[in-house]
């Protein structure tokens, strides 16, 4: 079956709705301007009854779709075929039910999870987005290619890049960027241009860029990325059995993940793979606080995809009047105007979520918990531990409900927010090095 009869773009205003061809390659509705959307016509997908059937491709390890993550659940973003999918194999990801962490925190022990999304071979959640969007590339014939990021998708895209043989040009901002990520980079060949503002300033920079000199844009208002990204979600519920969980923490930064994860339930729903949809928390840094500020204290709401621009409109005016720039130590979510703002109010229509930020201090002593415990993470991911803490104290988390975390990146993307946490005792966790004398008594008596 031709793939254009199974999935197509569209456009996600539904005064708008216009509809395009998936082998289109364009990121904004060019009637409106508006962000796209993949749909499917899902009686045309030979979709398993049920999700169990996606678990039994364990058994085919040798076959490349199936070895993946993300392409082992290849009926639930079928937008491509199989020849131009590109894996590295990614998403073999775990989620580690965490007691200890638990306890910390006062919930019953057996109740909190935590997605690792560190063990991507790029060291973040951002493998799953670039298959997908690589495959896109592929499907259209791309040659080159570019992004914008704050760290984590220069290097998911730095490397497929150099695996299919793209030209790739990554923007990065002069403001914070985690030394790791910079260094995933350039180490896997991508032209690194690094621009004299913020990550607002690269995005928009990229994204003219990317217009005048045709290349591929490989940001999460790509919305191809986002079908990769649904399936953390998939491998959440495969990590309970096949069962939902009552929450879904996420950290917030330009909203491509609880964007994907929204749709990732809505389509299981519908689809009857599932009988309820979980409860989402989205967590930003106070630093970096647009959904906060937007749904809690101005109200804005998805009203069936009638978002109040003007609300919108008016705030990011008054960022540029301030010259506002976002703060904050988990530079992943160092983003003050997220691309993906729209689909993310969607999300937590369908999710009944709730949104929260967290201060940086929090954000390091959760990032400190979750090392001691778990499997470490970068700072960014530690917002999701923070802010249930909070959402606990609250009520809005009950103790007995089972809460799944989304650590999005590996504990070494960010070195130097670990290492001055502890070396310069900066919080409740620290665990700096003790001075020792060369001599071995010495050295005896301090060890105990
Ligand atoms: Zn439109």
């Amino acid at each position: 079956m031709a793939q254009s009869d199974v999935a197509y773009q569209r456009c996600i205003n539904p005064d708008c709705g216009a509809q395009f061809d998936c082998r289109e390659s364009m990121f904004k509705c060019p009637k409106c301007g508006d962000l796209l959307d993949i749909q499917y016509n899902w009686e045309k997908v030979p979709v398993p009854k049920t999700l169990g059937e996606f678990g039994k491709r364990w058994a085919n390890r040798n076959r490349r779709l199936d070895l993946s993550g993300v392409w082992r659940f290849r009926e639930l973003l079928d937008f491509c075929p199989d020849e131009s999918k590109i894996t590295i194999g990614e998403g073999q990801t775990i989620l580690q039910q965490n007691c200890a962490i638990a306890e910390h925190l006062g919930m019953k022990p057996d109740c909190l999870f935590l997605e690792y999304e560190g063990l991507n071979p790029s060291g973040s959640f951002k493998d799953n987005g670039m298959t997908a969007a690589f495959s896109h590339a592929a499907m259209v014939g791309a040659k080159s290619c570019a992004c914008a990021s704050t760290g984590n998708t220069s290097a998911s895209v730095a490397l497929y890049a150099h695996s299919c043989g793209l030209r790739c040009t990554v923007f990065i901002g002069t403001g914070r960027i985690a030394f790791g990520k910079l260094s995933q980079a350039m180490d896997y060949g991508a032209q690194t241009v690094q621009i004299h503002g913020d990550f607002d300033d690269c995005m928009r920079q990229v994204q003219a860029v990317c217009v005048e000199l045709g290349l591929y844009l490989l940001n999460s208002l790509n919305p191809f990325r986002l079908e990769g990204q649904k399936t953390i979600m998939y491998r959440i519920i495969e990590g309970l059995g096949w069962q939902v969980p009552d929450w879904i923490v996420v950290p917030g930064g330009n909203l491509g993940n609880s964007s994907a994860f929204g749709k990732a339930f809505a389509e299981l729903k519908a689809l009857g793979l599932i009988d309820r949809v979980p409860r989402m928390a989205i967590v930003n840094a106070t630093g970096a606080d647009t959904l906060t500020d937007l749904v809690n204290n101005k109200k804005l709401v998805w009203n069936g995809g009638h978002v109040d621009q003007k609300i919108i409109d008016d705030y990011y005016a008054d960022l540029t009047a301030r010259h506002f720039s976002p703060h904050t130590c988990a530079s992943a979510i160092e983003i003050s105007r997220p691309v993906n703002l729209k689909k993310c109010l969607r999300a937590i229509d369908v999710c009944n979520g709730v949104v929260l930020a967290v201060t940086d201090e929090e954000i390091c002593d959760a990032k400190a918990l979750i090392g001691k415990h778990g499997l470490g993470c970068e700072p960014a991911s530690a917002a999701t531990i923070a802010g249930l803490k909070h959402l606990l104290a609250a009520g809005t988390i009950a103790k007995d409900e089972r809460v799944a975390c989304v650590l999005t990146g590996h504990a070494l993307k960010d070195p130097n927010v670990t290492v001055n946490y502890h070396k310069e005792r900066q919080g409740e966790f620290s665990n700096p090095p003790i001075e020792a004398p060369n001599d071995l008594q010495e050295i005896i008596k301090l060890i105990r």
